[in-house]
């Protein structure tokens, strides 16, 4: 089962991509947590990318299609893989097509999760992060057990740099311009089903699951 998860900034993605993979047990790959790892380690790559994340701007498609190709190759995705915030551009949805195209292989299904903005800030501004595990929370929608601490690894949480008011505004703008074309070109290949991202978690996951039920072998 190979599946694409997008929507804008806070629309849910890795909340959902985190149950669903758990249910199918396929690989949840997050671009977003790949590249706060690497910035929490001080990698050479984190160092890279550090400015244009705190920034909200996208990184570069190059290294962002390059760490993606390398974590697919890996022997757990055999079974497949969820991709959560990836592709984002076109170019990157070129190269993912292409990379699966050479395996003779394709995707099963891609969700788009929609939320109006109006519930979008809200939601971003209350969000908290374990930036080990990349679980995502939320002050008042989805709190921590104990606070502060995240419920799976125990791992302070945290508020996301790049989740204040200004920097959202921008990731959401750069949402409608690189992000949503996408829609059109994956509705063309006929891989795309909208749900309704304003439901509650486990709705919301069940809109899921009744289409990876009937779309997904
Ligand atoms: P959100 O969950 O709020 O949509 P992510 O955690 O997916 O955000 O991504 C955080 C940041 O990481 C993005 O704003 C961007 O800077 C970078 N990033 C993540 N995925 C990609 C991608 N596919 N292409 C370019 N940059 C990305
Ligand atoms: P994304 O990965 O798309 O940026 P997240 O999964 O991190 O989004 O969710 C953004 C924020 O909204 C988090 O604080 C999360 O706890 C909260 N959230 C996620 N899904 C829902 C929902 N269905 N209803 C209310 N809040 C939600
Ligand atoms: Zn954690």
């Amino acid at each position: 089962m190979k599946i694409v998860l997008m929507g804008p900034p806070g629309a849910g993605k890795g909340t959902q991509a985190k149950l669903i993979s758990n249910m199918y047990s396929i690989p949840h790959i997050s671009t977003g947590d790949i590249f706060r790892k690497q910035i929490s380690q001080n990698t050479p790559l984190g160092i890279k990318a550090k400015e244009t994340i705190d920034k909200g701007q996208l990184a570069p498609d190059d290294i962002t299609i390059h760490i993606v190709e390398e974590r697919i190759e890996l022997e757990d995705c055999k079974v497949g893989f969820l991709l959560d915030g990836f592709p984002r551009t076109v170019v990157q949805a070129l190269a993912l097509e292409s990379y699966l195209q050479h395996k003779s292989d394709k995707l099963d299904a891609v969700i788009l999760v929609e939320v109006p903005r109006s519930e979008i800030l809200e939601r971003m501004t209350g969000r908290r992060v374990c930036l080990n595990c990349g679980a995502s929370y939320h002050i008042h929608f989805n709190p921590t057990k104990v606070e502060g601490k995240c419920d799976v690894c125990g791992n302070q949480v945290v508020q996301r740099v790049d989740d204040q008011d200004e920097t959202v505004k921008r990731r959401l703008r750069i949402y409608d311009e690189q992000t949503q074309p996408l829609i059109r070109f994956y509705e063309g290949k006929k891989l795309l089903h909208i749900i309704d991202g304003t439901l509650n978690i486990k709705e919301v996951s069940k809109s899921i699951c009744d289409i990876l039920g009937s779309e997904v072998i």
